[in-house]
């Protein structure tokens, strides 16, 4: 019992995601008395239509560490939806599901704003009885309070988005995570694998009009809307920020110059098109650069922001790549990109 109340303790302090969840299926590993195969932590990505599993952690029996689907995986590579359909029993109903046979199966739903946004799987040699899930339920209760204040931390009240509090640390997260995993098998690709990030700046055309003519509700509206169509443009383990007022980031990962500028010209496009209820027509216009072997976050970031600088200056509405600004001598390139790296 003592155990139990200290591993909740400690897990009730951390204050990263990815070791509150490694937190979570290992507390339960060491206290459900009876006998556990795995217990896997997963949530849905992607879109309608094309939903896959992630696996945010995942503890096998005899196992020391829990495993997790790397930061950016290849969406492709996960498994469909439709192949666990226990688990989307599980989804569909919002409640604790379980599967008898050898091996059985408990799915526990883990609830946010109204929807489930994860399930909690575990796999055992025998039935899980009441008490143990009643344990269970309460652990994720606590989980899930903890995700909360997380959440409170890191996002954007209004939008949902990360807010720009969280934007140096994930970015190194992000980036300096893939890195080790590539140095540790061949280092001298490091170059290669940070080349292939890319960093844009997004603002709104013209916002003030919109707060001037409708009102700050109006405008608030936009920016939630907005939000939602780089939710469903941009893929799901690209991180996306409010950095504040009317201005986005997009920290993503594209193999070459072009499926970067491809997506984000698509974003650009579909808020063209998009009606906006009572502000109408709204433009976007949008900065880009792809990241430096040691960039800083900040240097990123510079970068593509001078890039939306131009944008702006030059007819908005439009996507501006930096290196390309550079190439065409439109812009200056800064004395240290001259010196570390060729971008092309
Ligand atoms: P530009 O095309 O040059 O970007 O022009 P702009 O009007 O979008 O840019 P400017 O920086 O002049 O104005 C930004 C406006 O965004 C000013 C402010 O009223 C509005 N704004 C900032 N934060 C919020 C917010 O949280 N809600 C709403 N409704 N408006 C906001
Ligand atoms: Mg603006
Ligand atoms: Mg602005």
């Amino acid at each position: 019992m003592n155990a139990l109340v200290e591993a909740l303790a400690n897990l009730s302090s951390l204050r990263e995601r990815e070791s509150l969840d490694f937190a979570l299926v290992t507390l339960l590993q060491k206290f459900v008395t009876e006998p556990i195969q795995t217990i896997s932590l997963v949530r849905l990505v992607g879109e309608a239509g094309d939903l896959r599993w992630q696996t945010q952690a995942a503890l096998r029996a005899g196992q020391a560490t829990p495993a997790r689907d790397r930061v950016w995986v290849n969406f492709n590579t996960l498994p469909s939806a439709q192949e666990y359909r226990d688990r989307q029993i599980c989804t569909l109903n919002g409640e604790i599901h379980q599967v008898t046979g050898t091996p059985c199966f408990t799915l526990l739903p883990i609830h946010s704003a109204g929807r489930v946004e994860g399930i909690l799987e575990i796999q055992s040699q025998a039935p899980l009885t009441d008490s143990t899930q009643q344990l269970i339920s309460s652990v994720l209760k606590i989980y899930r309070n903890v995700q909360g204040l997380l959440d409170y931390g890191e996002k954007d009240s209004l939008t949902e988005l990360l807010n720009r509090k969280t934007f140096d640390g994930a970015f190194i997260a992000a980036t300096l995570h893939e890195t080790n995993n590539l140095e540790l098998a061949q280092p001298d690709r490091r170059l290669t694998h940070v080349a292939g990030y890319w960093l844009a700046v997004l603002d709104i055309d013209h916002f003030k009009r919109v707060n001037d003519s409708f009102g700050h509700l109006i405008g608030d509206e936009v920016l939630v809307l907005l939000a939602r169509l780089m939710r469903s443009s941009f893929r799901f383990n690209d991180q996306l920020y409010r950095f504040g007022g009317e201005e986005f980031v997009v920290l993503m990962r594209c193999p070459s110059a072009a499926d970067a500028l491809a997506a984000l010209e698509r974003f650009r496009k579909r808020v063209e098109d998009h009606d906006f209820p009572q502000a109408g027509s709204i433009t976007v216009s949008i900065g880009c650069s792809p990241l430096l072997p040691d960039d800083t976050p900040g240097a990123g970031f510079d970068r593509a922001d001078k890039a939306v600088y131009y944008a702006k200056a030059h007819g908005r509405n439009q996507v501006c790549s930096y290196p390309e600004l550079v190439a065409t001598g439109e812009l200056a390139a800064e004395a240290e990109d001259a010196q570390q790296v060729d971008f092309f």
